[in-house]
């Protein structure tokens, strides 16, 4: 099987485990997952196959090592405990000699030493080379003797008390040679003393068979404590990466059950810390307290235990401190009492993770679902192995094994468990940030709205100010054009209201008010001026002669002929109406308005008038008022002075003057 490599997760997928869907418990119930064959539906991801076939790899393997079948000198050891006695006196005290209540001998922990005798009987075993092989890794010394038909055939010495180089079989668990020949009884006896439980979980093997399974049981613990340091390093890679430290508890768990097999199968004290002898004694203790505390700190950190979610939080702590105070006392601590407390502290240590695993974990959460599962298989472990340890159940190869794979699977299912946990906190914490930003882009885009929302009212307003201002440019140009307009006409108007429109002379409003205001230039520069009040005679027979347009014309041309000889800018002439005419002479004496009065009545008789195509001849009758400033002026009566003059001078004939008397 090949193992994917590492690659980032997607985003997006939920339950998986590095971007595999994982089912373990699917897969671990499907049918179709018979024997070495695994038919997994597309879409089902690697991790259950992995699983599943790692688990499978492990039963062959815990089968292959159980492969011990018990060939028969099982359940026959004899026990005796010592006093003293040289094998001689064993040898004879037949009576004393005890029937093993198991089939391996377990005696639990005693500081005492023991015998243990094992009689095999002509020809049971056929001729060759044979080996005694003792699963226990912990005894401290062992005294092995093999008597042939009663003869001392061979002694030799194991335990951890001789290195394995000073060992007669060069191997970390007591192992020893004897010869067996054709029809010879053999008694082989055992002295043993253990500072840890005194088990002898023995078997007798061929040559052949004894050189097989320790090359497959050397091989089977390389692999176990292989996986172990891979898992430890990986998470120890994961930490460095992602600094989550119940990647660096792991590790640390993982480090310590490391130690501890280390320790158990006797790795450590005969290749590891060879010749520290205070040391070697004491590993097994250290690493029982440090793998309950560590697995305690992985288990707390895992499930988040806290006061809160668990009522037992305080013996857990407790138990857990224990654990590492342990490990800190060992070195101080009689070396049976530290393995003893050790083994004893698994007790509640064990109790304490699975009512933790009862009161936080949730169910429904696949990495605790592994994380329970794994734990199980671990606690199941150490609970049995603390039971064997204190002699209450027995030991054998087959479940030394059973606990040694069991904690590797439960290694590698706490690490899957992890991954997943991991992954499922960063899918949180990935849709979390991803709300946030979401809201930030959302603020952001609702800003930019309402920015390009102002921009455009501005511009809008910016436009109505512009078009505001345009238009109000329009309307002053118009006002003033039309107040220009209305400036004009009222000029025009002014003209037209004070000119008369046939002769286009000034007319008699226009006269009145230039009478007015020369009263009041007289009365107050006291200066003279006169009015001459101008009719045309006959005219009457102007108009019956040559008819009204003709008439017009007459009235316009004697108009012209007035105004021409005026001399002076300051003099009027006006049409006072009909055919009359007025004339307002400024700073002028009586004298002069006479003469001005009959000049221009001789200019009007000897002019001949264009009238209807033919010239006729007209005269001019004028009434002369000479106003004095020493004389009280009122208008009205000053014009009615001149016309009373008029009037005289038609009186007197016509085409004459006549001054007013007044
Ligand atoms: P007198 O010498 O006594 O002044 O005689 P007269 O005919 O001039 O006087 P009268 O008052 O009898 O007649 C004036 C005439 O002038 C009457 C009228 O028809 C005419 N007339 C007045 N205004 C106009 C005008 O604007 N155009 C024309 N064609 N005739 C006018
Ligand atoms: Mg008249
Ligand atoms: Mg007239």
């Amino acid at each position: 099987m090949v193992l994917p490599a590492l690659r980032p997760r997607p985003v997006n997928a939920p339950n998986s485990w590095w971007g595999w869907r994982t089912r373990l418990f699917i897969v671990r119930s499907n049918p179709a997952v018979t024997g070495c064959n695994l038919h997994l539906k597309t879409g089902d991801s690697c991790v259950p196959n992995l699983i599943a076939r790692f688990s499978l790899l492990l039963l062959l393997l815990v089968f292959a090592s159980t492969g011990f079948a018990a060939n028969g000198v099982q359940g026959r050891w004899s026990i005796l405990q010592d006093q003293d006695f040289t094998l001689h006196q064993v040898q004879s005290a037949d009576n004393e000699w005890q029937q093993s209540k198991w089939d391996s001998p377990n005696l639990g922990f005693t500081s005492k030493t023991y015998w243990f005798r094992l009689q095999i009987d002509a020809d049971e075993l056929k001729a060759g080379r044979w080996y005694l092989w003792i699963h226990n890794a912990l005894l401290t010394d062992v005294q092995f003797s093999v008597l042939e038909n009663g003869v001392l055939q061979s002694e030799q010495r194991a335990g951890t008390r001789y290195g394995v180089y000073r060992r007669t079989v060069k191997n970390r668990l007591p192992s020893f040679e004897f010869l067996v020949q054709e029809n010879a009884a053999y008694e082989i006896y055992l002295k043993v003393t253990s500072t840890s439980a005194l088990q002898i979980p023995a078997q007798v093997v061929e040559e052949s068979e004894y050189i097989t399974k320790k090359e497959l049981n050397d091989t089977t613990l390389g692999v176990f404590l292989g996986i172990l340091v891979a898992m430890a390093l990986y998470n120890f890679v994961l930490y460095l990466t992602v600094k989550d430290k119940t990647f660096l508890m792991y590790v640390a768990h993982v480090c310590c059950f490391v130690f501890f097999v280390l320790s158990w199968q006797g790795i450590g004290p005969d290749y590891l810390w060879v010749g520290w002898v205070e040391f070697q004694q004491r590993s097994i203790s250290i690493a029982t307290f440090l793998a309950i505390a560590f697995s305690m700190l992985f288990c707390g950190e895992f499930l988040k235990i806290k006061a809160a979610n668990f009522s037992g939080y305080k013996i857990f702590n407790l138990v857990r401190n224990l654990g590492l105070l342990g490990a800190l006392m060992t070195p101080f601590m009689n070396e049976q009492w530290a393995i003893i407390i050790a083994s004893t502290l698994t007790f509640p240590a064990v109790i304490l993770v699975l009512q933790a695993m009862w009161s936080c974990a949730s169910f429904r959460y696949r990495p605790t679902r592994l994380f329970v599962l794994g734990w199980m298989l671990y606690v199941f472990g150490a609970f049995s192995m603390g039971l064997n340890k204190f002699g209450f159940v027995q030991v054998l190869p087959a479940t030394e094994n059973m606990v040694l794979w069991g904690a590797v699977l439960d290694m590698i299912l706490l690490c899957i468990a992890l991954g997943d946990k991991y992954h499922e906190e960063r899918n949180l914490k990935i849709e979390a940030q991803e709300q946030v930003i979401g809201a930030v882009q959302k603020e952001a885009d609702l800003k930019q709205l309402a920015m390009i929302k102002e921009k455009q009212a501005r511009q809008a307003m910016a436009k109505a100010v512009d078009a505001q201002e345009a238009y109000a440019l329009v309307l002053e140009r118009r006002v003033a054009e039309r107040t220009r307009e209305l400036k004009d006409t009222l000029q025009e108007l002014e003209l037209i209201s004070e000119r008369d429109a046939l002769t286009k002379l000034k007319n008699r409003r226009f006269f009145n008010s230039a009478l007015e205001k020369e009263i009041e230039k007289g009365q107050r520069l006291n200066t003279a001026f006169a009015i001459l009040m101008i009719d045309i005679d006959h005219f009457k027979s102007v108009n019956d002669s040559c008819g009204h347009i003709a008439g017009d014309e007459c009235i316009q041309a004697v108009a012209q002929l007035l105004q021409r000889n005026l001399r002076r800018s300051e003099d009027l002439v006006c049409r006072y109406g009909g055919e009359e005419f007025v004339a307002l002479l400024s700073n002028c004496d009586e004298n002069r308005a006479m003469k001005m009065a009959e000049e221009l009545r001789a200019r009007v008789a000897e002019c001949p008038i264009s009238c209807a195509g033919q010239r006729i001849m007209v005269t001019v009758s004028i009434g002369v008022l000479a106003a004095t400033p020493a004389r009280k002026l009122v208008q009205d009566q000053l014009i009615n002075e001149a016309d009373m003059a008029l009037y005289e001078a038609k009186t007197m004939g016509r085409n004459c003057i006549c001054l007013a008397s007044g």
